[in-house]
């Protein structure tokens, strides 16, 4: 068990923290993602492969990308198949890449086209 607080470990029977008088947790909460408070939501991926694709597109470019689902766990493989059931996922950058994102965003879905054409 654990304070969601102050984070301290408590033996399996405890409910509370004797020091922030906090209900105690199971598991830690993960800790946040410190780094950008702004996202904008640049892209709504019907399916993971273009999800991942515009993903790895968007950090090749230097962009940091994060998703509303965890692909992180996809990319790993070890929830794939939970995660490829799921619905649409949101990409979202930091605001301030948002523009340069979407134009890039742009210019991969003009590749597919091309691609389907080839086909
Ligand atoms: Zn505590």
């Amino acid at each position: 068990m654990f304070c969601p607080k102050c984070r301290s470990e408590f033996e399996p029977g405890y409910t509370e923290c004797a020091r922030c008088e906090a209900e105690l947790v199971d598991e830690l909460p993960p800790p946040p993602k410190p780094e950008y408070n702004d996202l904008a939501t640049v892209l709504v991926a019907p399916n993971e492969t273009i999800l991942m694709l515009a993903k790895s597109r968007l950090e090749a470019e230097g962009i940091p990308c994060f998703t509303t689902n965890n692909v992180q766990d996809l990319v790993s493989g070890r929830i794939a198949g939970y995660c490829l059931a799921m619905g649409p996922q949101e990409l979202q950058v930091p605001a301030e890449d948002a523009e340069r994102a979407t134009a890039i965003l742009e210019s991969i879905s003009d590749e597919e086209a091309e691609e389907e054409k080839q086909d």
